[in-house]
């Protein structure tokens, strides 16, 4: 969500005659856009800013946007008093107007829902991957969870907006769409004329859009995983066999204290029917290990949670505790030792999951979409459909941008793979 703000804004500036730079003391204007979900990020923000104050033009401007900027408000003048502007991550759409009175100090953190998405310019070019927001904020108030405070309560996009968007990016270079929400498949549109829309009527126009080859989105709900949107699984195969369901904790006295009220046993029952649906399906999630009150067994219940689903490509975190949230007043919080030390152990098996997941791979021939080339520039990196990175040994420039790959090794973090041609899909 937050790379999409950055093209969008990078966007805005473009279309006002301004370029990119990477070299802080060349820029005329250094925007951080921030996320607040675990205090780490918003630390690295704050130290970020001391550095950049040092090395910047004198006169340039400096700012801040997106969820950090809400969650400290007119307070980060006062920690940082050289900063410009402080906009939430539903205003940085007024950015201009900091260019036009630059002598002022720019804040709005309001939560004025999608006027950001109508009152900014088109990217004129769509990266490969199009990010395609389809609702703001969320609903589910997880206890853990900064995000319904920063990014306000779950409003979706009007279905014909988030076409013509779709349609933009397919007709400018989009190969892959990923719809993004916070809870991306709760999402629900009613229409004046009282039609409703549901992603998976987006997911069903996309893929007849001819220039789009595959479709993602993220991140999901467990519970909203309806049965329309299964069904896109089996009739729609541009849908990527690959799905982020985070499950967060293994165990259903912890879910509970989260305010994610699904069990374990109707959890697994929808990953039965995505994998009933399509049967090359893969999972991955999201784990905060560390919450308040977690036991020795609780935790355990997650690795075994884990083995059992087999998730690849997953995400895992120490709880943090976040202002505005109901887990941060809670009593037993963990200590720090112990969150480590769980999140070493389920790091580990996530890993090794993810090996064999990726050595399964080996010997199949995969349709995967061009990313770039690597560091080095001797290689070039596709994703295959299971967002592995997959690394091809020649730098041809006129590599296929959907190559049909032939993987020949693999290791936990990436595969190796032999172009075959470009693919029919
Ligand atoms: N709404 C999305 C994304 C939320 S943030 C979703 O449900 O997936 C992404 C991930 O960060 C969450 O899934 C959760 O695992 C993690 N996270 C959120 N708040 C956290 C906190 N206070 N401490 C640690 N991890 C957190």
């Amino acid at each position: 969500m937050n790379v999409y703000d950055g093209q969008r804004i990078a966007a805005m500036l473009t279309a006002r005659g301004m370029t990119q730079t990477d070299n802080i003391p060349d820029a005329d204007i250094i925007i951080l856009n921030t996320c607040a979900v675990r205090a780490k990020a918003t630390d690295k923000v704050f130290s970020a800013l001391g550095r950049i104050r040092t090395e910047k033009k004198p006169d340039a401007l400096m700012g801040i946007v997106g969820c950090v900027a809400r969650e400290s408000g007119a307070d980060a003048f006062r920690r940082v008093p050289e900063l410009n502007f402080v906009l939430g991550p539903q205003s940085y759409h007024k950015l201009p107007e900091i260019l036009e009175n630059p002598d002022t100090r720019l804040l709005n953190i309001d939560l004025g829902g999608l006027e950001k998405f109508d009152s900014m310019p088109q990217m004129e070019k769509s990266p490969r991957v199009a990010y395609i927001p389809i609702q703001e904020g969320c609903n589910h108030c997880c206890t853990y969870c900064i995000v319904p405070y920063t990014r306000g309560r779950e409003i979706s996009r009007p279905f014909d907006d988030v076409i013509h968007d779709t349609t933009h990016a397919a007709n400018t270079g989009a190969i892959e769409i990923c719809f993004l929400g916070q809870n991306v498949n709760g999402y629900k549109y009613t229409s004046p004329a009282g039609k409703i829309y549901r992603l998976s009527d987006l997911i069903h126009a996309a893929a007849h859009m001819d220039t789009i080859k595959r479709i993602r989105f993220t991140s999901s709900y467990p519970t909203e995983m309806t049965d329309d949107l299964i069904d896109m699984f089996r009739t729609e195969p541009k849908l990527l066999p690959f799905l982020n369901m985070p499950i967060q904790s293994g165990s259903s006295n912890v879910l509970t204290k989260m305010n994610r009220p699904y069990t374990l046993d109707l959890y697994i029952d929808i990953v039965d029917k995505i994998k009933h649906a399509r049967p090359d399906v893969q999972i991955s999630s999201d784990f905060i290990v560390g919450f308040p009150g977690e036991s020795d067994d609780d935790f355990n219940q997650t690795l075994e949670i884990a083995r059992r689903i087999k998730y690849i490509n997953s995400f895992s975190f120490k709880y943090s505790p976040r202002p505005h949230t109901a887990a941060a007043l809670m009593p037993n919080q963990i200590p720090e030792k112990i969150k480590s030390e769980r999140l070493y152990k389920l790091d580990a098996l996530l890993n090794e999951i993810q090996r064999e997941f990726n050595e399964s791979c080996v010997d199949k021939v995969m349709p995967c979409l061009l990313e770039g080339p690597d560091k080095t520039g001797r290689h070039l990196v596709y994703r295959t459909p299971y967002m592995q990175q997959c690394i091809v040994d020649s730098a041809n420039n006129s590599a296929p941008e959907m190559a049909d790959i032939k993987i020949t090794a693999a290791n936990k973090a990436s595969l190796r793979g032999e172009i075959l041609g470009a693919s029919e899909f």
